[in-house]
């Protein structure tokens, strides 16, 4: 059963039975049937769905956000931004996938040569609840353009975000089954893997299930982008703007209550600065307001299931008890909900959990080096490699140093966050392949090469 409950009072909303083998069978012919047909429309017949997507997104911007709000507890503001996001992406590639993916002549010994982009055929989308709305449509609308169709195989605990996904796209005026929804356990994405209808495979989500889902693709030969983990170092020098550094962290690292990639999770600051940097954190932190994710003064909601708080807490514990100093939180509060304060920890050692481990919620490892080499050294003893922040008044260093940090993005000075212009993605063990930008739109293309002799 797929079950939809409100994380800030566990009261159920709705539940799914999952889809049958033979409904699933059903959508996979749908899907193909109606990619086949719009892979044949030039890609400027293709971008105004785009544009339409956008609309429908912004004219339902309140509805959505209030359904992401109760099915995953984000923060209501944040929910909106987020649907704001996806609208912007959709303008965004509704704009450029045209060029993007534009003919590419190149001289040859053929009297005319080429290099053409065309779509995959349908991609599988295997997507997290963290960002509901936003996890698919910046797959979606470059997937859409260039061609494809999707299926979406989101996270079970928002099916009703899933389903209003796939409403978007259809009231936009996506034709037939372009754009479809499977709602069902994780022991049947394997078969939808497989199924040659499907062409390539998304994942957004733990490293964990990432190599899982990336070996069934591996073995039927299918390409796949996985976006995983992250434990973004957010490193702060002794030239940096102290003050500045730590209310951005605050906000790096609380966003989506600690919920998101590219949360900054491991503080690492030069003690020359470290004091100032962590009275100034934790004093911010404090004041975070935790409560109700339906009032808009909130920052701090509860986190998405109970499962993952558990985890959360025991990261904590496991840190504290290796030495770490608990500054702020660090305690399940009493009463429903899935809450989890903001907290701080203070002298975290690499070899402990919150230094080793992604830490998914709204907690901050702080970490002192001696220098800047030392601060570069312990940014990359990390098992991911998705995003930095490098805070640092100079700004040759900076530039420098940026190439040091093993990451698939290094933000100065700076918080770590997705932009649809530039491409987003990971090395290591947060994945391969890249999202967004002109990077983002050719992953799920066939590079063809066209000789006129
Ligand atoms: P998962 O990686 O388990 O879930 C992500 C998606 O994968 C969901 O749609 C899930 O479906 C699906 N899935 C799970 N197991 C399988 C499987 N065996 N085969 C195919 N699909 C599968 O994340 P969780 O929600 O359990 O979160 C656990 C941890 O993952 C977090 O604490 C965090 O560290 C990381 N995470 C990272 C995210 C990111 O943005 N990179 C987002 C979310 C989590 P279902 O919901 O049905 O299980």
């Amino acid at each position: 059963m797929i079950v939809s409950a409100d994380p800030a009072t566990g009261i159920e909303l709705a539940r799914h039975t999952p889809q049958s083998a033979e409904e699933v069978d059903g959508i996979l012919d749908a899907v193909t049937e109606a990619q086949a047909a719009w892979r044949r429309r030039d890609i400027t017949d293709r971008t105004p769905l785009l544009r339409e997507m956008a609309r429908v997104l912004r004219e339902g911007k309140g509805q959505y956000a209030a359904l992401i709000t109760a099915e995953m507890g984000k923060p209501i503001t944040e929910a909106r931004a987020e649907i704001e996001k996806c609208a912007m992406t959709c303008d965004y590639y509704a704009e450029h996938a045209p060029e993007q993916l534009a003919d590419r002549p190149v001289a040859s010994d053929a009297a005319e040569s080429a290099v053409v982009d065309d779509p995959l055929g349908v991609v599988l989308a295997v997507m997290p609840w963290n960002y509901p709305f936003w996890q698919f449509f910046r797959f979606a609308a470059p997937a859409l353009a260039a061609g494809n169709g999707t299926l979406l195989k989101h996270a079970n605990n928002v099916p009703q975000c899933a389903l209003a996904v796939e409403e978007v796209v259809r009231r936009a005026g996506a034709p037939g089954g372009l754009c479809r929804t499977l709602l069902i356990e994780v022991d049947q994405v394997a078969g939808v893997i497989a199924d040659p209808r499907v062409a390539a495979v998304t994942l957004t989500g733990s490293t964990e299930v990432g190599a899982i889902v990336a070996a069934q693709a591996a073995a039927v030969l299918k390409k796949q982008v996985l976006e995983l983990g992250g434990s973004d170092p957010f490193v702060v020098l002794a030239d940096a703007d102290v003050e500045t550094a730590a209310v951005t962290a605050v906000k790096a690292r609380y966003v989506n209550v600690g919920q998101s990639c590219v949360n900054a999770k491991r503080f690492i600051v030069e003690e020359a600065v470290a004091d100032a940097f962590v009275a100034a954190f934790t004093a911010a932190a404090a004041k975070l307001k935790v409560g109700d994710p339906t009032d808009p003064e909130t920052a701090i909601g509860p986190m998405a299931r109970a499962n993952l708080r558990d985890t959360l807490h025991d990261q904590v514990r496991r840190t504290v008890d290796a030495g770490a100093h608990l500054l702020l939180g660090g305690e399940i509060p009493d009463g429903p909900g899935c809450y989890y304060p903001p907290t701080v920890l203070d002298h975290v050692r690499p070899g402990t959990a919150a230094f080793d481990e992604e830490t998914f919620g709204p907690v901050a490892a702080i970490t002192r080096v001696a220098d800047a080499d030392e601060a570069i050294a312990l940014a990359n003893r990390t098992e991911y490699g998705l995003g930095a922040a490098l805070w640092t008044n100079d700004l040759d260093r900076a530039r420098r140093l940026t190439r040091l940090l093993d990451a698939g993005a290094v933000f100065v000075n700076s918080m770590v966050a997705s932009d649809p212009r530039l491409p987003f993605g990971g090395i290591k063990r947060s994945g391969y392949g890249r999202e967004l930008g002109a990077e983002g739109i050719r992953e799920f293309v066939n590079t063809k090469t066209v000789w006129i002799g």
